[in-house]
């Protein structure tokens, strides 16, 4: 209740900024991060400008030794409303390799202890729902797509699968043409042909989400990470019934990872790396114009601009909440992306 009063007062839009420690190998690096401070990061400028430091204010800063529990402990009350009918955003940015699916997901080599915010909110939802079972029913569906190229495609379709899941909504193409705005459409979903799961259990999305994983690396090979280029979006839509009213709350989380943010030098790459690397920089251009207009109280919000702000337009502004989780690469190679990401999140704060 109190985080939500401070939200209200202070808008819905969070930032969080974390850094990323180094890797063993890399325990003779020198940090571009020069000082960590509560609610601000001093960075070390490139030398190629004049030689400085900056430092760039968030709702909160992380450092390198933050747990996985600590970065989600902020996350909770968040997943409070979702179940009490409200939007809810998380992100991940940042450029490829500075913790964004670590955030989101976790390492590859998963334990209880370094789960990632999608593990930890679907845990902390189903306890909550749980807790509220003498006065609510709630039912959790979930969705996965991925966006890539400004196209939308279904990450949890697959042959085998609807034998897992008998009343599993399948789907027999992975793109998806129809997007449309949740609180117009019919079925209460923005992408309606996206497939539609019902789940009883964390262990259930567990599933998903590794199916989802599966279906997002097909067609990349190592040289070719076709996820460093797409944005995920995990969807977990909450319809909740009353009880005692009959009344019905829905409400909906997108855990959103976002592609890598770095810019490709345009004299490098051509064909379809420049595709990409075009379709990425507009969708998160897009995306910082609508939460800085949001953040600006602006009256147009700019939502139209791309699939990924169009899909999340009823959960960006308005009455929804927005965290943004923003990551920066410690290692002096990274310095000049971690000056523009830092510059990005700076613009939405
Ligand atoms: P991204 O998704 O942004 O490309 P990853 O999350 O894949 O980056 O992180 C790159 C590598 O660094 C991975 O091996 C990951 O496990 C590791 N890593 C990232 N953040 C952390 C962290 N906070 N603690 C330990 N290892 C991390
Ligand atoms: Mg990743």
């Amino acid at each position: 209740r109190l985080y939500n009063q401070v939200q209200d007062l202070k808008g819905s839009i969070r930032v969080y900024c974390r850094v990323k420690p180094f890797l063993p190998r890399q325990n003779n690096y020198i940090s571009t991060v020069d000082l960590i401070e509560e609610g601000s990061i001093t960075i070390n400028t490139p030398a190629k400008h004049a030689k400085g430091r900056r430092s760039f204010n968030f709702n909160k800063v992380f450092g390198p030794s933050a747990t996985q529990e600590e970065v989600f402990s902020d996350t909770q009350p968040l997943i409070r409303s979702v179940l009490d009918g409200y939007n809810v955003c998380i992100f991940a940015y940042g450029q490829t390799g500075s913790g964004k699916t670590y955030t989101m997901s976790g390492p590859k080599n998963l334990t209880e202890q370094n789960q990632g915010v999608n593990y930890r909110a679907l845990g902390d939802l189903f306890l909550l729902a749980e807790q509220r079972r003498d006065t609510f029913h709630y039912d959790v569906h979930v969705q996965m797509i991925e966006i890539y190229n400004e196209q939308v495609r279904d990450l949890l379709v697959i042959g085998g699968l609807n034998k897992r899941y008998p009343l599993y909504n399948v789907q027999f193409s992975l793109i998806l043409t129809t997007l449309e705005i949740r609180n117009n459409s019919q079925k209460g979903l923005n992408v309606p042909e996206a497939s539609l799961v019902h789940v009883t259990s964390t262990y259930d999305v567990i599933d998903l989400m590794n199916l989802g994983q599966k279906n997002r690396a097909v067609g990349a090979t190592a040289l070719n990470d076709r996820s460093s280029r797409s944005h995920s979006c995990l969807t977990v839509h909450v319809q909740g019934r009353d009880l005692a009213s009959g009344n019905i709350l829905r409400g909906c989380m997108h855990l959103v990872d976002l592609a890598g943010s770095e810019r490709v030098d345009k004299s490098e790459v051509t064909g379809d790396r420049l595709k990409e690397a075009q379709h990425i920089n507009k969708s998160l251009s897009a995306l910082g114009d609508v939460i800085a207009s949001l953040a600006q109280k602006t009256v147009h919000v700019p939502y139209r601009n791309s699939k990924l702000t169009q899909l999340l337009q009823d959960s960006l502004g308005g009455q929804a909440k927005t965290l943004m989780f923003v990551h920066i690469s410690p290692e002096p190679d990274a310095m000049g992306e971690t000056t523009s990401t830092l510059k990005f999140a700076e613009r939405v704060a």
